[in-house]
């Protein structure tokens, strides 16, 4: 098992598979300029393999591969295929922005992925369009479709932004008509945008949510998100949920790691510091440096997020939000 020096078991592993992308989202990248990972410090399927087959064996039972866009990496159903096979993994899932899911759903699907959330954050195809820089929500759709026949829980990221995407009815729509789980999701500071135009507290969300009920409680979530308040409109298969990461941390009740694209062991996601694990995996997998680097990490993770906190640095693509 991995503990924590604040006695938080640590079970889940996010993995960035790639830092490019094949969208701009104005919550997440600068329109231009972002620095690229050189391909030959991102690691390979097999590197990410055998450093997963060791954390397995150390306690971690939830992976969730992401990016930059994970499917926009050739081959990634045969890296799921490789993770599926690891013996005692519980959990495996996958965040994407839909674009290129609606081929790929039913081979992730065959690999042994379990679950997908889809990153829409506006359900007009202007405003989608404007908020990308340049996605088209059909795409994004024509994945969730295919999303929804695969798989049993397909979840719906939704960053909530200052008069672009604060206007819950759409998503509420969304509900209705598939059986998907909608996260409203608080702008968090790491993005390019300037935070102070762009936040908006859950609490205002909840407060138009309410106008838009009634609604029913909608039991608990598949995974190990932090999502809360969720509920239903009574008879719709869908539901949502509220992820507050800035008006209400759940820093208490982390249980996660991430894994950098270029084989970094990040502690947390809006506090500097990473370990370096690609030393362990070049020029050959070495499982014993690999146990000792992931304890040392988990004994370095920090408490949470303080008042003062330098949240700067790597943005979300880089790091795998
Ligand atoms: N490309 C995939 C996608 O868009 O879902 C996976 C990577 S993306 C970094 C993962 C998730 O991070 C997105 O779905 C989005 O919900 C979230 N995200 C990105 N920037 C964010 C921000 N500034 N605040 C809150 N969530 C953000
Ligand atoms: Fe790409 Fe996802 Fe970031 Fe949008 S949120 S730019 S889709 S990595």
């Amino acid at each position: 098992m991995l503990i924590d020096t604040f006695g938080r078991t640590i079970d889940y592993l996010r993995v960035s598979v790639t830092d490019r992308c094949n969208l701009r989202c104005e919550y997440c990248m600068p329109e231009e300029g972002m620095p690229r990972l050189p391909h030959a410090n991102i690691l390979t399927y097999e590197e990410i393999e055998a450093f997963l087959r060791v954390a397995v064996a150390e306690g971690v039972r939830h992976v969730r591969l992401t990016g930059g866009e994970p499917l926009a990496r050739l081959g990634v159903v045969s890296l799921v295929e490789k993770l599926a096979a690891i013996p005692d993994l519980e959990d495996l899932s996958l965040t994407t922005n839909g674009l290129l899911l609606a081929g790929q759903s039913e081979a992730l699907r065959a690999a042994g992925l379990k679950r997908v959330n889809i990153g829409i954050s506006s359900l007009d195809p202007d405003t989608y369009h404007t908020i990308t820089r340049g996605g088209a929500l059909q795409e994004a759709m024509n994945g969730l479709e295919a999303a929804v026949k695969c798989f049993r829980t397909v979840k719906v990221n939704v960053v909530v932004m200052q008069g672009i995407s604060d206007t819950p009815a759409p998503f509420l729509e969304l509900t209705r008509r598939y059986p998907v789980e909608v996260r409203f999701i608080e702008y968090m500071p790491i993005g390019p945008k300037d935070s102070s135009s762009a936040y908006v507290p859950m609490g205002e969300v909840l407060r138009r949510l309410e106008a838009l009920g009634p609604f029913e409680a909608a039991g608990d979530s598949v995974g190990n998100g932090p999502a809360n308040h969720r509920l239903r409109i009574p008879g719709a298969p869908g539901s949502f949920a509220t992820i507050t990461p800035v008006s209400e941390h759940f820093c208490a009740a982390c249980s996660r790691l991430r894994l950098t694209s270029d084989g970094h062991l990040r502690l947390c996601l809006l506090v500097r510091g990473e370990v370096d694990v690609k030393s362990a995996l070049r020029p050959q997998p070495d499982p014993e440096r690999i146990r000792e680097l992931l304890h040392q990490s988990v004994a370095a993770k920090p408490a949470g997020i303080a008042q003062g906190t330098d949240v700067r640095g790597r943005g979300m693509s880089q790091i795998g939000g």
